[in-house]
């Protein structure tokens, strides 16, 4: 990859290495390194996916005292049940239920280290011999490496960008086939912020329904929603398909650390 970059106040052209950039990160590392520093100040850097670097976010006190008493309280210094302790799966089951017709119960959840360990759970469960997932054109590179690791074919489908970034329906159809399991959405969009409008949710999962298959659900960034479209959860449609949400902390509660 090669860009063309001295207006950006970089130092002229920048070879990037695949190589060692297999993830936008890795390619965003490269680029940041070569920022030519007496031009710095006009490089706004918005790749930056951490909320903890800037002053302005800071982890709530509520979380951080609620981690200090349960370490001084010395009831959790063993192993815990490896899916949660029960009181923190009751609490996010009741949080997610607030939005839900069928309720979730404590059974329903399954704590990790992060979202990214979630996917790597969810793709690990998922995989076997033949077996392929739909994953998004723009999307989270995390999932290919992940599919990669584990022999799970993976089949793009595009975000559509005239119409707002929605699914390519008709191209999540066409790839599809009878050894697909599942079909991830990112929703709000990373890496294009859009927002699924509940008619595009709606017709995902009717889709997903048709061919049999599981929605994934990445809602990383719930709530987080700029623009006129309302944040809706994919599991409110949970009577039709089944959805599988994978949420996190660090980005709305801004407690990145949790990995
Ligand atoms: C940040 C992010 C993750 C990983 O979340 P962590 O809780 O930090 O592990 C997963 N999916 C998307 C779309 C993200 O933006």
């Amino acid at each position: 990859m090669e860009i063309e970059a001295k207006r950006w106040g970089f130092r002229g052209k920048i070879e990037l290495n695949a190589a060692s950039a297999s993830t936008v990160r890795g390619y965003l590392n490269q680029i940041i390194a070569r920022i030519n520093k007496d031009n710095s100040s006009s490089v706004i850097r918005l790749g930056h996916g951490d909320p903890s670097h800037f002053p302005s976010f800071k982890t709530t006190p509520a979380a951080e005292d609620a981690i200090v008493d349960a370490l001084r309280s010395a009831k959790h210094n063993c192993y815990a049940p490896s899916a949660g302790v029960l009181p923190a799966r009751r609490a996010i089951a009741d949080y997610l239920n607030r939005d839900l017709p069928c309720k979730l119960s404590p059974d329903d959840v399954y704590l990790t280290s992060g979202c990214n360990q979630a996917i790597e759970v969810a793709i690990n469960v998922l995989s076997r011999p033949g077996a392929n997932i739909l994953l998004p054109r723009p999307g989270f590179p995390y999932y290919e490496s992940c599919s990669a690791y584990n022999h799970l074919e993976v089949r793009h489908y595009d975000l559509l960008p005239e119409k707002g970034w929605e699914v390519d329906l008709d191209a999540v159809e066409t790839i599809a086939d009878e050894n697909t399991v599942a079909l991830v959405i990112i929703n709000p969009g990373n890496p294009c912020g859009n927002v699924f409008s509940y008619e595009q949710l709606h017709k995902v999962a009717e889709t997903a329904r048709k061919l049999g298959i599981l929605v994934i659900s990445d809602e990383a960034y719930d709530n987080l929603a700029f623009g006129s479209t309302r944040y809706v959860p994919m599991r409110v449609l949970g009577s039709t398909v089944p959805v599988l949400t994978l949420g996190s902390i660090s980005k709305r509660w801004i407690v990145s650390g949790c990995n």
